[in-house]
């Protein structure tokens, strides 16, 4: 089905379960334009898939974007994060800091980092009241570190030079969210669920003929939606397009003081180097960062081409500990998680992690996202590019993935999402020399490691140290 087609699919088959292909779901499973489309969604391991990036312990609810489209679509998520969607503790409004290790806050210095943007579009664009908390006030620019441990202060250490803290924003715990959102869609009954893992897709010149499963069952469908998150890559040529990166988490436990005490502390985000520690819940505290991640490079057949072919091609694609239950974080990360936690909360510095995570994040070249048809194949439609910050928008984003898929701008923001999401123009998968993809937008750790090398390490230099 191509954009221009007034053509309704009867058939649509959603691979993946995450945050876009439940979105998604629900979105299609609501419109009465789709009311008699058989809608199938397929996810790979029985719901929910410990390794996508839609399930873990938190992810943070913010509208802080220096991009002022997303900050107005948070807007939209937020009423339902506060509503129904976020009740019975899915969601938590803790308030972020969102730190710099610079002087920076006055808004003439700052007004071209990611914090002095985000700070200008909560303020004049979503219109926050800004001023001290007691004083009535939801966003409070911190000018000094003074300012910024004041507001860390249950932490006890160097929190950033400036920064500001947003009382309205807050996190998610993701897998209750998520579960939540999947009792949504099968409440509607037009759902049907299956697992199953997707082996390929099989292409002729213009449409994806049919889907083979692992068990060599073959699938057919009008419209083939790809939500398949940091897999994708595995499926469909997206070299140059979007790259799997692996993402490192620690997680340590709390005794009931530290949870009592770190509980009430806002979520802390570092501009600086990508770190981060969400406000902790039932005694387990998560260090993570935001960084160029790693790339784990496999030599898969190509996606598109006919197995007998024998092409092959190199791409990024996650390993998790569901084929690898040994897999840790790499020493690089272990070490910028544990110097963060001990600069942040010097008390917990020797704590030993109780396990560690890498998580992919799905990343195009500027972290927008990819939400468009295939430009060569006209009953494929792509769903995923979320580089690390899609999880916010679960219960919003599935409207307009359906309203770029019928070709419709329920309002302006509509239009600029749909331009900034569709496919590059006029570029083909796996063009240009680089066929990995490090998004550049305020990322932590270094560009270009990769996940073996990293692994193989046992020690990190001097130099990388002093970076942390
Ligand atoms: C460490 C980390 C921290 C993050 N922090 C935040 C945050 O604080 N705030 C925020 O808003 N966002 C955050 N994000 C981003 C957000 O979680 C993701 O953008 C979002 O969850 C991506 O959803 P998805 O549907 O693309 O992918 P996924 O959730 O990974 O879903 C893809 C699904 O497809 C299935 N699948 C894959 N291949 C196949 C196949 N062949 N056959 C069948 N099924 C298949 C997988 O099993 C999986 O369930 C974070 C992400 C990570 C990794």
């Amino acid at each position: 089905m191509a954009s221009s087609s007034k053509e309704l699919p009867s058939s649509i088959l959603i691979i993946g379960s995450g945050v876009f292909g439940l979105s998604t779901a629900y979105a299609l499973a609501k419109r009465d334009a789709f009311k008699h489309t058989k809608i199938t969604l397929l996810e790979r391991m029985d719901f929910p898939a410990p390794d996508a990036a839609s399930i873990d312990t938190s992810r943070i609810i913010r509208p802080d974007y220096p991009d002022p489209a997303y900050a107005a679509l948070m807007a939209e998520s937020h009423t339902h994060w506060r509503g129904d969607f976020g009740a019975e503790g899915r969601y938590t409004e803790s308030g972020l800091c969102l730190a710099t290790d610079h002087l920076e806050t006055s808004t003439a210095d700052a007004s071209g980092t990611y914090v002095g943007k985000s700070l200008e579009n909560v303020k004049n664009r979503l219109g926050l009241k800004v001023g001290r908390r007691e004083d009535g006030g939801q966003v409070e620019p911190l000018a000094s570190a003074a300012d910024v441990n004041r507001v860390m202060a249950s932490m006890g250490g160097d929190c950033g030079q400036s920064g500001y803290v947003n009382w309205t924003s807050g996190w998610a715990d993701a897998e209750a969210g998520m579960r939540y959102m999947r009792q949504l869609v099968a409440a509607t009954g037009r759902v049907e669920f299956r697992t199953a893992e997707v082996k390929r897709l099989h292409y002729s010149q213009s449409k994806v003929e049919s889907v083979e499963l692992v068990s060599d069952e073959h699938l057919q469908a009008d419209l083939v939606i790809l939500a398949t998150g940091a897999w994708t890559p595995a499926l469909v040529d997206l070299r140059g397009i979007a790259s799997a990166t692996g993402q490192a988490i620690a997680y340590i436990d709390l005794t009931q003081a530290e949870q009592a005490r770190l509980g009430s502390s806002p979520t802390l985000l570092s501009e600086s180097s990508g770190m981060y520690i969400i406000q902790p819940r039932s005694r387990q505290l998560k260090i993570a960062r935001h960084g160029y991640g790693y790339a784990n490079p496999v030599s898969i057949p190509h996606p598109e081409r006919p197995a007998a072919s024998g092409e092959r091609v190199t791409v990024s694609l996650p390993r998790t500990k569901q084929s690898d239950p040994a897999l840790a974080i790499p020493p690089e990360g272990d070490a910028a998680c544990r110097a963060y936690l001990a600069r942040t909360i010097p008390e917990l510095a020797e704590r030993p992690w109780t396990r560690t995570r890498i998580c992919w994040y799905t990343d195009t070249p500027n972290g927008d996202w990819l939400i468009d048809y295939h430009p060569v194949y006209s009953n494929l439609f792509l769903t995923t590019g979320g580089s690390g910050h899609a999880y916010k928008f679960l219960p919003v984003v599935g409207e307009r993935v359906v309203d770029i898929m019928l070709g419709e701008d329920r309002d302006a923001l509509g239009a600029q999402v749909r331009r900034k999401w569709r496919w590059p123009e006029g570029k083909k998968a796996g063009e240009g020399p680089q066929h990995h993809v490090w998004t550049d937008d305020w990322r932590g750790g270094v560009k270009g490691m990769i996940l073996d090398e990293e692994l193989a390490r046992r020690e990190i230099t001097g130099l990388e140290k002093a970076r942390l």
